[in-house]
């Protein structure tokens, strides 16, 4: 393992956050409060695998015809981006159950049902990405290199120019990536950006190995008994790509877009900044006024509030959020709401293809 730079810290505190805890902790010491949330959790899970088992029994068994087989691979689809965004990624996070053991177990559905190590994402997404955001060589999300530059700290090259077009592609196969071994490489290289990753020993290296086994004989071994290769291959590369592309999209939607802040380590250094005020001013909220978009993303187009509070289950951002945008009101810190998707697609698309422009510095406005 190579050695790792010296982490970069912010300061903690402050009136901000602390307000907002203050409320936000009275509005979920309501037990009413608290057990309405979780019975949402757990009937959102109960449809998330219930959608996804009877896509995939319904390939396997009925064997439909080209119509109905798509059908039912965009049901899979749907199913693995619920069991991604609405069950793991709480569960990954602590916001699930109250035991960590039991958090872990339901995080496990990463593994088996989406092919990716819950135990390297747990560093991935909630050390380099939720500790580190919009951080240049920290949070691996933005680190797209030498494919994309997605922050002006990031060297130009030539083939940028085009990102803004190949970008989406590139989201298709990001999934595909940790199925197949980006995972397994980030263990052994013993870090994820700058974040240690230390090898999985007795009940996590058994939880990655079953769980890359179990999604294989699911997603790969049985549809071999029933349909061609070349089928099962075209069917699994779909279903990856749509899952790939949503999940992408919806969290560089939340941070790579024209009013996110972007930083670096040297310039962290220079000028210190306040954890929480970090986090909201390099997030963005989008379409908070539109419940079926929420449902299914699980609260992530409520981002800012979900990286002020990733232990609290996502049912509960809608509220936390009137907390948190009044907060930042009083309290000068700037809070940005895209109002639709399209404004929200149009910014990333914007960011994307300024940042692509060749030897020149690019100017982000920074709100
Ligand atoms: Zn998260």
């Amino acid at each position: 393992m190579s050695a790792l730079p010296a982490k970069v810290s912010f300061e903690n505190g402050g009136d901000f956050i602390r307000d907002i805890r203050r409320e936000v902790d009275l509005y979920l010491d309501g037990r009413r409060t608290r057990l309405r949330g979780n019975i949402q959790l757990y009937v959102k899970s109960v449809v998330a695998f219930g959608v996804l088992a009877a896509s995939w029994a319904s390939l396997i068994f009925l064997h439909p015809g080209i119509a109905l087989g798509l059908l039912a691979l965009a049901g899979l689809s749907l199913g693995a981006i619920l069991v991604g965004f609405c069950i793991q990624h709480d569960a990954n996070h602590g916001a699930y159950f109250r035991t960590r053991r039991a958090n872990h177990l339901m995080g496990w559905s990463a593994d088996a049902l989406l092919g990716i190590s819950s135990y390297a994402w747990r560093v991935k997404h909630n050390v380099a990405h939720h500790t580190y955001t919009n951080v240049d060589g920290y949070d691996d999300d933005i680190n797209q290199t030498p494919f994309a530059r997605l922050m002006p700290s990031q060297q130009p090259r030539r083939w940028y120019r085009l990102q803004h077009l190949y970008i989406w592609p590139l989201y298709c196969v990001m999934v595909i990536r940790w199925q197949i071994g980006a995972d397994a490489a980030a263990i052994i290289r013993g870090r994820i950006a700058n974040s240690a990753l230390h090898p999985p020993k007795r009940w996590d290296l058994t939880g990655l190995v079953g769980g890359k086994l179990l999604f294989v004989g699911w997603a790969i071994v049985v549809p071999l008994f029933v349909y061609p290769w070349w089928v099962v291959v075209l069917g699994y590369v779909g279903f990856t790509a749509m899952t790939s592309l949503i999940t992408a999209t919806t969290f560089q939607l939340a941070h790579c877009v024209e009013e996110a802040d972007f930083t670096s380590a040297e310039e962290l250094k220079a000028n210190p900044r306040v954890w929480a005020v970090h986090e909201v001013e390099t997030t963005v909220d989008f379409c908070p006024r539109n419940p079926v978009l929420t449902w299914l993303l699980g609260g992530l187009n409520y981002q800012i509030e979900h990286h002020l509070f990733p232990r609290v289950a996502h049912v509960h951002y809608p509220r936390i959020a009137e907390i948190v945008r009044r907060n930042a009101a009083q309290h000068g810190v700037r809070y940005t709401v895209q109002p639709s998707l399209w404004r929200a697609l149009r910014s990333h698309h914007r960011h994307v293809r300024a940042l692509g422009r060749v030897g020149m510095p690019v100017e982000i406005e920074m709100g």
